[in-house]
């Protein structure tokens, strides 16, 4: 190691942000040498992608550019893309670098890739709500299609939206729409009753996991606006007409959203790492198995409760995550002791919509909107944690 030991972070999602923001406050200048790489200038809250994608706030509201929350004298911001990572050699390729990056600790917080499950055509005919680039194309394409329902042969396939997996992300997403559509019907003149809003789950219910007090009341009021659920009912197939339902059941739409799964960024196989569905089975200090100056945080991470089952991947996980490794890089550079990782569930909100939620806080069950402020009120404190209040005055209330 040189004079100045160097930490570079992959990723700007919530577990590499974590990182960079416990090191810039907590490092001394000229302590280290700290590289944080993502591909876009900004991070976005992949918590609140729902929304663009529905069109029920603006894209802007998803997102800060990095330059505005990092200090440039603790941390160099370099934009782009990961190529490869090759740790035997301690060595980042990225796209537009010709050098690789060298590191004496690397953090890999590269986040997610959709998990398809090997259904056919998902890849091809599907969209995902993946980045601020992905909802963008989702809005548009909804918008697109509803404008082309009046302006050719009334198809109702144009004006039926199929979202494929009803666990977290796709009932918030579904909430989303169910708000949309009273404006978006009126802005292309369709019967809102026409309009098909599908939520299909393989698993015999909807939310798994949740608790079902929470899961009926997420489902009577999803239905009551209208949302058809087909739980129970794999998809088979996705092709340009829509989705084939387990049995041989078509159904044709030309909006199919997959939400049903994720998995570790590619770049985590591909670097050699041992991998469950491309994430790692970190040690306690959150470091890959064999390389001790390499962490893997968020979603590329495995973590193990003490029952001995994985914990999901959150938001909320990986910036404990972040949080945790930021300390302990400061602890090592110091000459000091590193500290476990033990993840601290303060609950879980999942929205339906922008005034309606569920979700569990400790022990207790929230609903309505009570649910629906804190889940809003969660949003705020992360804005607050990355750029304090000017942040949540400029973001927080677009
Ligand atoms: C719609 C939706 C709603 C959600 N709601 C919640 C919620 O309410 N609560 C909750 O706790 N969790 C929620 N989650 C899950 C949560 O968003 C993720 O678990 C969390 O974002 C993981 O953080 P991360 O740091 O691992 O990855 P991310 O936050 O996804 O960040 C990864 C970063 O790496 C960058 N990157 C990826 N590949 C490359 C590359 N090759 N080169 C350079 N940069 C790259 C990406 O651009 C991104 O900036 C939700 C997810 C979705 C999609």
């Amino acid at each position: 190691m040189g004079e100045k030991p160097k930490i570079v972070v992959l990723g700007a999602g919530y577990s590499g942000m974590m990182t960079i923001i416990g090191l810039q406050k907590q490092l001394q200048y000229n302590e280290a040498e700290v590289i944080l790489v993502n591909q876009h200038p900004y991070h976005y809250f992949t918590t609140k992608l729902h929304e663009p994608a529905a069109g029920t706030r603006h894209h802007e509201a998803a997102r800060v550019l990095i330059e505005q929350v990092i200090d440039p004298r603790k941390v160099t911001f370099i934009q782009d893309k990961v190529k490869g990572i090759r740790p035997q050699d301690k060595q980042v390729d990225l796209v537009n670098r010709e050098e690789p990056l060298t590191y004496d600790y690397l953090v890999i917080g590269l986040g997610s890739a959709p998990e398809t499950f090997g259904i056919r055509g998902l890849k091809e005919n599907a969209f995902f709500i993946r980045n601020i680039d992905s909802v963008r194309m989702i809005r548009e394409h909804i918008e697109y299609m509803f404008a082309k329902y009046r302006n050719e042969e009334q198809r109702d396939e144009y004006i039926t939206i199929v979202v494929g997996g009803a666990g977290f992300t796709g009932v918030e997403f579904v909430g989303e729409l169910v708000d949309r559509m009273p404006s978006l019907c009126r802005e292309f003149d369709i019967p809102r009753e026409k309009v098909r809003l599908i939520s299909i789950e393989a698993a015999p219910t909807v939310l798994p996991g949740f608790d079902p007090e929470l899961v009926q009341y997420a489902v009577k009021y999803l239905e009551e606006q209208g949302v058809e659920f087909r739980i129970n009912t794999p998809i088979e197939q996705c092709d340009e007409d829509g989705v084939t339902l387990k049995g041989g059941e078509e159904i044709k739409a030309a909006t199919v959203v997959w939400t049903g799964g994720v998995r570790g960024n590619r770049l985590i196989e591909e670097a050699g790492f041992e991998t469950m569905r491309g994430r790692v089975k970190v040690d306690e200090y959150l470091r890959a198995p064999g390389y001790e100056e390499v962490f893997i945080i968020g979603d590329c991470s495995l973590v193990f409760n003490d029952e001995g089952r994985p914990y999901p991947p959150t938001a909320q996980i990986a910036s404990q995550q972040g949080s945790k490794v930021a300390k302990n890089l400061i602890s090592l550079l110091r000459g000091g002791e590193m500290q476990p990782f033990r993840f601290d569930l303060k609950g879980t909100l999942a929205s339906l919509g922008r005034h309606n939620a569920i979700g569990v806080i400790g022990k207790r069950k929230v609903f309505g909107s009570t649910a629906s402020f804190l889940k809003r009120a969660n949003d705020l404190r992360w804005l607050y944690i990355l750029g304090g209040v000017p942040l949540v005055l400029r973001k927080g209330f677009i």
